[in-house]
């Protein structure tokens, strides 16, 4: 069977390109978008993930400000920041990295984060949004999934997708907007009992378990989909690629496919905030003297 590997890379390339001209649009017009970063604590792994998207930005014109906190940040100091860039007009997409340390109210923080620059997708009413069907911003990682679906032209309507993890800002919102693809989707969590029989019926898996090599090669049907999400230490994903690759006919490797599409898609929300946010000035009245 010929097997159709979905390179990220090749995807988050062609999207960039486009952003470019669109951050080049904008700057000509006095707006340069802008993504706030906030990281708190010496998470390593967090680190470089805000570095990289700060990198991203920077390499494609775009400005990004990060900001640091320490470990001992509460939750109400958080929150401070947080409002703090809501209100910076010159701030159009504010990105938390997840996940912060324990004695912090995550949920709380995200929450606090303006709708119109929550560009990561991860308040309720952006969630509640992208269900219905009208998110501006989806969650970065389900829409980069999508994405690289419509890129390859994978057909969902009336296809079986099962995806394995129910976080909110994956395995939900990307069984979200499968269905709104008129995909027929199953969601399986850790009390799943009999997880192999139903990804056995799967076309399309998503993989965002969070657990290294967790999807088995057996457990995958003869020409299915393979999307995986995972990534874990050492750049392994959630599926265990070699013995999976053998029975898919579409698969994402890792690193190189959900990855940097999701970055790119980052990007893509912010200068669309950005936009919005030109096309709104543009429409402030203008007043003439009588
Ligand atoms: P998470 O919040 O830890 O959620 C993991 C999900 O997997 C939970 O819903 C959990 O079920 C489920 N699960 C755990 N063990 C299971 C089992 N034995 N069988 C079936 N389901 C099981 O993780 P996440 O934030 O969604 O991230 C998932 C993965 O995606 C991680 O590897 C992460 O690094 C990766 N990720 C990648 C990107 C990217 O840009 N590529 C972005 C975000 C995340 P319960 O709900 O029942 O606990």
């Amino acid at each position: 069977m010929k097997k159709l590997i979905l390179d990220g890379n090749v995807v988050a390339q062609e999207m960039k390109e486009d952003l470019k001209g669109r951050v080049e649009s904008l700057k000509r017009n006095g707006v340069t978008p802008c993504l706030a970063t906030i990281l708190v604590g010496n998470d390593p792994s967090s680190e470089t993930y805000v570095k990289m998207k700060g990198n991203a930005c920077k390499r494609i014109g775009m400005k990004s400000i990060r900001v640091h906190l320490p470990e001992e940040t509460t939750t109400e100091e958080l929150l401070v920041k947080i409002e703090k860039l809501n209100n910076d007009p010159f701030v159009h997409g504010i990105l938390l990295q997840h996940p912060v340390p324990s004695h912090i109210d995550e949920r709380k923080a995200f929450e606090t984060i303006a709708i119109e620059k929550d560009v990561d997708g991860v308040t309720s009413a952006g969630y509640g949004q992208t269900a219905l069907g009208f998110g501006e911003y989806p969650s970065c990682t389900p829409a980069a999934i999508m994405k690289i679906i419509e890129f390859y032209g994978i057909e969902v309507e009336g296809k079986h997708a099962v995806v394995v993890g129910r976080s909110p800002i994956l395995g939900k919102p990307v069984s979200a907007l499968l269905l709104n693809e008129n995909a027929t989707v199953t969601t399986c969590h850790s009390k799943t009992t009999n997880l192999a029989e139903i990804l056995k019926q799967a076309d399309i898996v998503v993989a965002a378990v969070g657990k290294p090599n967790f999807i088995q090669g057996d457990w995958i049907k003869e020409g299915a989909v393979v999307l995986d999400a995972g990534y874990n230490k050492g750049n392994i994903g959630d599926i265990d690629y070699n013995a999976c690759y053998e029975k898919a006919s579409a698969i994402t490797p890792v690193p190189g496919g959900v990855g940097p599409v999701t970055i790119a898609t980052l990007l893509k929300q912010t200068v669309e905030s950005a936009e919005r946010d030109m096309r709104d000035r543009n429409r402030v009245p203008q007043f003439r003297q009588a």
